[in-house]
């Protein structure tokens, strides 16, 4: 596959009908960022997409990036250099495992450069006097790479997140609310962004006391934007946290709808609806648009079901 039609991908938008989510009235589709490509999954790729394009045309050809063993965005950015010609590296927070994660053979397979640092040295990841030492180590000069900021964030970040909706030909104005996770918000900035419509978007944090995330999300968007908001009642005990209740419904759903979702980002979302029409919040005949992040990798992580 080239460059241009990687960097160009379309997602599809799939209705879904799903006893699981009891209101006959609401008309339910799902974009499936997740389809984007066949390894290089969700709404990281398209946090990914400018890097990736300033990086091709500098002809820059390493791209160095921060994550956790689990991370979607260090698993993303080793799947996109490896099918698009790029060297990696991952700079891992904590200790080299004694069992290296699914993600990070993944990673290791498709190439990219895995190197461990501690906690304290990870919390430099955003100093510049820090990377130079990180490049320095590595024999790479300053000018021959491209630093991605964690999990893809930053304005590159979110101005890729702009073209989500453009990969689905959705027509923003035949929804009433676009729903979606939200992790630093990055995403949820560049969706808000690309809106021509009167449509609200509505943000799901994954974590506890997500409430920062308001100003994070603001400093992207023209102060008079008012078309968003944030529920931060729906993070299932905080980031990574699994319960019974939403292991069962991960499952239950993927069984229905044939759609699989991870656990620490889009099975929240489908759950915060589940319990919003069970509570009868949704308005009659409402119509959402859900998008799915993809993070299927992460799956891998948890004990708690046998894939
Ligand atoms: C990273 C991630 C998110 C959160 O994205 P932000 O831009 O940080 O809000 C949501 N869903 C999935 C699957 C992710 O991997």
């Amino acid at each position: 596959m080239c460059f241009s039609d990687v960097i160009s991908n379309k997602v599809p938008i799939e209705r879904i009908n799903t006893s699981l989510i009891r209101s006959s009235t609401i008309n339910l589709d799902i974009l499936r960022l997740d389809k984007v490509h066949p390894l290089i999954s969700g709404n990281k790729w398209f946090k990914l997409k400018y890097f990736l394009i300033n990086a091709r045309s500098k002809g820059i050809k390493t791209l160095l990036s921060f994550g956790g063993a689990w991370s979607n965005h260090l698993h993303a950015l080793a799947a996109a250099g490896y099918h698009l010609g790029f060297q990696t590296v991952g700079i891992v927070r904590g200790e080299k495992p004694a069992n290296s994660s699914a993600m990070l053979k993944d990673a290791e397979r498709w190439g990219m450069k895995l190197i461990y640092v501690s906690r304290s040295d990870y919390r430099k990841r955003y100093e510049a006097e820090y990377h130079q030492a990180l490049l320095k180590a590595l024999s790479i000069a300053s000018d021959q790479v491209v630093i991605v900021p964690e999990g893809g964030s930053g304005e590159l970040g979110v101005r890729g997140c702009e073209d989500i909706l453009l990969a689905g030909s959705v027509q923003a104005a035949e929804y009433d609310e676009i729903w979606l996770a939200c992790g630093t918000g990055a995403t949820m900035a560049g969706v808000v962004r690309s809106v021509d419509s009167v449509v609200h978007v509505r943000g799901f944090p994954v974590l506890k006391g997500g409430g920062f995330l308001k100003a994070d999300i603001q400093q992207y968007l023209k102060p008079t934007e008012t078309r968003w908001s944030l529920e931060l009642n729906h993070h299932c005990g905080g980031y990574g946290k699994m319960t019974p209740e939403l292991m069962q419904f991960i499952l239950t759903f993927e069984q229905e709808t044939g759609i699989p979702l991870d656990p620490v980002y889009t099975g929240k979302l489908l759950l915060a609806l589940k319990h919003k029409a069970e509570s009868g919040e949704l308005l009659i005949n409402q119509r959402l648009l859900l998008i799915h992040t993809g993070g299927l990798q992460g799956r891998r992580g948890f004990s708690e079901w046998a894939t």
